[in-house]
């Protein structure tokens, strides 16, 4: 059964579009269950009706004219239930519907089940047969799994409509989770791993013979380094393993797959879609054959499409060209896809993972860049070059947009900016609530800081640095001369302001290319400053530059910790920091020693709050994190990303729980997670006492807005009301509700 499972979800896979993938399932589920009739019913969105997709068995005329509505018939039954029904006699059932045109009156047994994709019934998948009898329960079994594995198949390819090579005209929506605020118009420009055939996108290219002589140049590199590869290995492996390469070498022939890949790019294709469609045609015919052996050697196939691919990236990769108005896509970019892109080009992006909690997310609203996150299903060889609308407030992205679609999305960003302008006027103005009560707003900043803009919108000093970007940037741990002149500026351009610098924050979604960390389960990990305690070296070299970066500037340096989950790390660390303060003195320089601080992002330091104050001098929580370790959600899995709350009444209580403790302690303390940009989480935080909110620049006037229009005395009541409910949902659309009655609804779309 299992063998007959993979094959036709194998089988469904490769099929080149939704009616291909449709008319492959009802075939090859007849086949395989031995049934006389199979058809599949899917939801058309617009109607909400169950439409007669495929079938085989029944009136193939009939097929697309057909419809069920949710309850109607036992199609529509099995949808309303979400689960399936096993009928021994149709007409015997009371939900029966009789459709005559469909061709079923010979058909006694029933079995429909619904075809169910994240939470949502896309269709109805069935197997009938004449002789009166229940479907027994492997066969069962045996269709609700093929169902659950097909349902993601069949959604994406309902999403992506036809997959042919060209490029999609019609405009089309799809939708993931809003990344970054903000509406964005411009060209696509995608980028993908480049050892990854699956992910290349199709372009057009007019100098065929440039092309060709670059596909030639690889397959000669290809070809010498498998004859290498072999050499070397001639001694160690047996006979029949060797004969591998010569496959491949066969493979390479002039007048096997160089020969196929030349043609495509004489019709335009460039060289790595050329060798992306010939690659793929013949996985298709390999996957399709039953016989093990040969469905092996599509694996080569794919290994050897891959091994000319990187000759192809290597040899003269193509250098990205940027427009003006770049949308900047890919199915899993990082931060240095991020910082490839000038940032006056940089007008959107759109990532086929994570979530609003990714670090890409949140730098991408440090930038104000429009961003959509976990866009699954969307066709990313089709839409490079192509216009694309992002909505970063709905999380939405239009290909090949209309022009009324331009026009309304024109709209939006006005508003956005007319907004964006009112606001302008709170920016010179102390952040105090009508009845008098003061509250800090500090930025977060790491990426291409725009040190100008956080000043203008009247940044009181710096609660989060992320340093770890300048890692990431960089193709080397960066030496203590380079972090302290960067350290340096930074401190300046703010100065006298504070400035509280994260101490290196490597790990779970941020890694470096040359020091990978490779785990099964990242965030759980090596992160944050377990790596810095294991690498006292690399903690120094930086601790050294923070401090060292400080002589002679008017400036208030702070020092905080990432991920600390006991006091001994801290009581490490600050042996650590002691140490670097005592050595920098010894060497002469005039500095004053730095505050140090934790960030609570952990659920453990949040119940050892009290020990961690009495050993440093503040405390800033990292809500991004502490939602995520409380609520044990994946900041960054798309899949889950509706249960990642931070209006959850656990991570209230937890807050609330470190603000009662250092404020008896009479330390500083503050939150630099997202949530602190967030208009009414933050009244909430202000309610507890919290003297300092760090966040993305673009959110502080929206912040600013709601904490000086709202009285401390409500805000209050407001936190009282909320601690009493008991769902995340609740504590949202009071503090909604609150927002609105204080004539503040503008800002309550802005994030989650
Ligand atoms: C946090 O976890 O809230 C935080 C500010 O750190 P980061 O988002 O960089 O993990
Ligand atoms: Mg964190």
């Amino acid at each position: 059964m299992l063998e007959a499972l993979r094959s036709v979800v194998q089988e469904v896979g490769t099929a080149p579009d939704l009616g291909a993938a449709l008319t492959t399932t009802v075939d090859r589920v007849r086949e395989v269950m031995a049934t006389e009739v199979c058809s599949v019913y899917l939801l058309d969105d617009k109607r909400g009706r169950y439409v007669f997709r495929a079938t085989q068995g029944l009136n193939q005329q009939v097929v697309g004219k057909v419809s069920l509505g949710p309850g109607e018939g036992l199609v529509g039954y099995v949808a309303e239930r979400a689960e399936p029904v096993n009928v021994e006699s149709v007409t015997e059932h009371p939900r029966n519907q009789y459709i005559a045109e469909i061709g079923e009156d010979a058909f006694n047994a029933f079995l429909g089940v619904p075809i169910i994709h994240q939470g949502q019934t896309l269709g109805v998948l069935v197997v009938q047969q004449r002789d009166k009898r229940r479907f027994d329960e492997s066969e069962e079994a045996f269709l609700v799994t093929l169902s659950a594995q097909l349902a993601g198949l069949i959604a994406h390819a309902k999403a992506t409509g036809h997959l042919a090579v060209k490029r999609r005209k019609s405009s089309k929506t799809f939708s993931g989770k809003p990344g970054a605020p903000g509406v964005a118009r411009g060209v696509a420009i995608v980028i993908y791993p480049t050892v990854d055939l699956k992910q290349v996108p199709f372009r057009k290219v007019r100098n065929v013979a440039r092309e060709v002589d670059r596909f030639t140049a690889s397959v000669a590199e290809t070809r010498s380094e498998i004859k290498i590869i072999a050499e070397k290995m001639a001694d160690d492996v047996k006979e029949d393993t060797l004969g591998l390469f010569d496959a491949y070498l066969m493979m390479l022939d002039d007048t096997a797959i160089p020969k196929e890949v030349i043609t495509r790019i004489k019709q335009g294709q460039w060289a790595q879609g050329a060798l992306k469609q010939t690659i793929e045609a013949h996985l298709a015919r390999f996957e399709l054959m039953s016989d093990s052996y040969l469905r092996e050697r599509a694996n080569d196939l794919k290994e050897l499409g891959n091994r000319l691919l990187s000759h192809l990236e290597k040899r003269n990769r193509r250098k990205l060209h940027f427009p003006k108005d770049s949308i900047l896509v890919g199915d899993d970019l990082s931060l240095s896809d991020l910082a490839s892109v000038p940032r006056e080009r940089l007008k959107g992006i759109v990532c086929g993972r994570g979530s609003v909690n990714s670090h890409l997310a949140i730098l991408a609203e440090a930038l104000g860049v429009p961003t959509v996150m976990g866009v699954q299903d969307l066709p990313m060889p089709l839409i490079d070059g192509g216009e694309i609308i992002v909505d970063g407030f709905q999380g939405l992205i239009v290909t090949a947009p209309t022009a009324t679609q331009k026009r309304q999305y024109l709209k939006l960003a006005d508003e956005e900016e007319a907004l964006t302008r009112d606001l302008e006027a709170l920016a010179p103005l102390s952040c105090k609530t009508p009845d008098g009560h003061r509250t800090r707003l500090w930025v977060n900043t790491g990426l291409f800081t725009d040190v100008a803009k956080s000043l203008d919108r009247g940044a009181e000093g710096v609660g989060l640095y992320r340093t770890e970007i300048h890692y990431m940037m960089s193709e080397t741990f960066p030496t203590e001369e380079a972090q302290r002149q960067i350290y340096r500026e930074h401190l300046q351009a703010f100065s006298p302001r504070p400035v509280t610098m994260r101490t290196l924050d490597i790990g779970g979604d941020k890694s470096l290319s040359y020091f990978p960390i490779r785990e099964d389960n990242p965030f759980l990990g090596w992160r944050g400053i377990r790596v810095s305690l294991d690498h006292p070296e690399i903690f120094i070299a930086q601790i050294r530059a923070m401090i060292r970066a400080s002589e002679g500037i008017d400036c208030y340096l702070r020092i905080m910790l990432p991920m600390v989950s006991s006091v001994t790390e801290v009581n490490k660390a600050k042996q650590l920091v002691d140490q670097c303060f005592r050595e920098v003195e010894e060497e002469g320089a005039k500095v004053q020693r730095p505050d140090l601080g934790v960030m609570i992002e952990v659920p453990a330091a949040v119940f050892q709050a009290e020990s961690i104050l009495e050993r440093v001098d503040f405390l800033s929580v990292g809500s991004n994190d502490l939602v995520q370790y409380m609520l044990a959600v994946d900041r960054n899995n798309t899949q889950v990303a509706s249960l990642y709350q931070e209006f959850h009444p656990a991570v209230l209580r937890a807050l609330k729980h470190v603000a009662d403790v250092a404020l008896r302690a009479g330390k500083g303390f503050g939150i630099c997670g997202e949530m602190a940009g967030n208009p009414g989480a933050a009244l909430l935080l202000m309610a507890m006492g919290y003297p300092v909110l760090s966040m993305n620049s673009p959110n502080l006037l929206l912040v600013k807005k709601a904490l000086t229009s709202f009285p401390m005395s409500d805000a209050e009541q407001l936190l009282t009301d909320v601690l009493a409910l008991d769902s995340a949902q609740a504590v949202k659309q009071a503090t909604d509700q609150a927002l609105a009655e204080a004539g503040l609804s503008q800002l309550i779309r802005v994030r989650r």
